[in-house]
């Protein structure tokens, strides 16, 4: 029985807000590693776990340590372990398959239907140590820099989404800038995207989507985003739309900025039901549709690997921030604001 204690991030009861205390290192099982934390990262589901909203009040059960994003070196293995070694360099799929129902059985684990998620349904990665089944575990290349292998989780989204289809040749439309609409921008670019177009309100994030690759970046609060896309493409719209906010109003404008025939992806997860031209923006336009969850196990981590191997994939203008775990509330703060793109924090010291 170990009693160690480490320093990590909790919801400590069912309110708004977090605190930084000590609790238990994590108990290893028979086929468990367990991870030293290099760097974390703030995602947009942490920051409605730390608000405490609908979601996180309906699925969260405090006390939890959250956090989903990071890399880290194996501390200790279970006795069963048998591929992974103390000392690798490592991170991990966090969507926990159940292995049992009809998609898990049939290669589409990525939309399990009994899914678990470490840092939302079990204990997280913002702690000095995190308890990942040897199955998700994702061994990085070492020539893969931290702070890229602390993203990859969001990375994988972006990868997912661009890649559910042709890209190369294509002009691409990204509705939203958040890091994971700003990840799809760089991934379409280093895959040879043609035109890509961005729409996105926040000042700060605009200039992060033209530094990373946008041709052109549109205000969808001061003109119109659809029209902007439409001038851009010669009046045709958009070979690939790429739904990244989850915004009503920008959902809308994906559709009608697609072309006919073009594709549209969409990852953003509106809050409520909402209100579609399905006629004109789907059915005549004879659109492929397509909805994007998590990353497909393991195949968008293997592309992740081979384009961030490529050296194509310039990252660093994404990661805004690094603080120590000890001030996350600066670091969530930041991501409210939209001042930031990926924060990262340092439970074991900052490098
Ligand atoms: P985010 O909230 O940081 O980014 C959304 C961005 O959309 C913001 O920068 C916001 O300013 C912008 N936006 C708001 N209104 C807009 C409009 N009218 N037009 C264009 N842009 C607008 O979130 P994120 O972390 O980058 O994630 C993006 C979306 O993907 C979120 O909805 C998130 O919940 C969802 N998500 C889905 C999955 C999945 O597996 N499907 C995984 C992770 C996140
Ligand atoms: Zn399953």
């Amino acid at each position: 029985m170990s009693v160690a204690t480490m320093q990590a991030i909790v919801k400590p009861e069912p309110k708004p807000g977090a605190r930084l205390q000590e609790v238990q290192v994590p108990e290893v099982g028979l086929r468990d590693v367990l991870v030293r934390v290099r760097a974390a990262s703030i995602c947009g589901t942490d920051l409605h776990i730390y608000k405490w909203d609908r979601w996180s009040a309906r699925r969260i059960h405090p006390p939890l340590v959250f956090g989903h994003e990071f890399c880290g070196t194996v501390e200790r293995v279970g006795a069963e372990v048998e591929g992974v070694r103390t000392g690798d360099f490592v991170s991990a799929e966090m969507h926990l398959a159940c292995g049992r129902c009809f998609q898990c059985r049939t290669g589409q684990r990525h939309i399990c239907q009994n899914v678990r998620i470490i840092g939302v349904d079990a204990d997280g990665c913002f702690a000095e140590f995190v308890k990942i089944p040897e199955s998700n575990i994702w061994k990085i290349d070492p020539a893969i820099p931290v702070e890229y292998a602390a993203v990859l989780d969001p990375l994988g989204n972006a990868v997912h989404t661009v890649l559910a289809g042709e890209i190369a040749g294509r002009s691409v439309a990204v509705t939203g800038c958040g890091p994971i609409g700003l990840f799809a921008i760089a991934v379409a670019r280093a895959c040879g995207a043609g035109t890509i177009i961005a729409s996105e309100p926040h000042p700060f994030r605009q200039k992060l989507a033209v530094k990373i690759g946008a041709s052109l970046v549109v205000d969808p609060e001061k003109l119109d985003a659809t029209a902007e896309v439409l001038a851009a493409t010669n009046g045709v719209g958009a070979d690939v739309v790429l739904e990244m906010s989850g915004h009503p109003r920008a959902v809308r404008q994906a559709f009608q900025m697609l072309r006919r025939g073009g594709r549209i992806s969409l990852l953003g997860i509106p809050s409520r039901p909402l209100e579609l031209d399905l006629a004109n923006d789907v059915i005549f336009k004879g659109a492929t549709v397509q909805g994007i969850n998590g990353r497909r196990v393991f195949e968008t981590w293997y592309e992740m690997q081979a384009l961030l191997k490529s050296g194509r994939l310039d990252l660093a203008p994404l990661i805004t921030d690094r603080i120590a775990l000890a001030d996350y509330e600066h670091g969530m703060e930041l991501l409210l604001s939209g001042n930031a793109s990926k924060v990262l924090m340092y439970p074991n010291g900052k490098p």
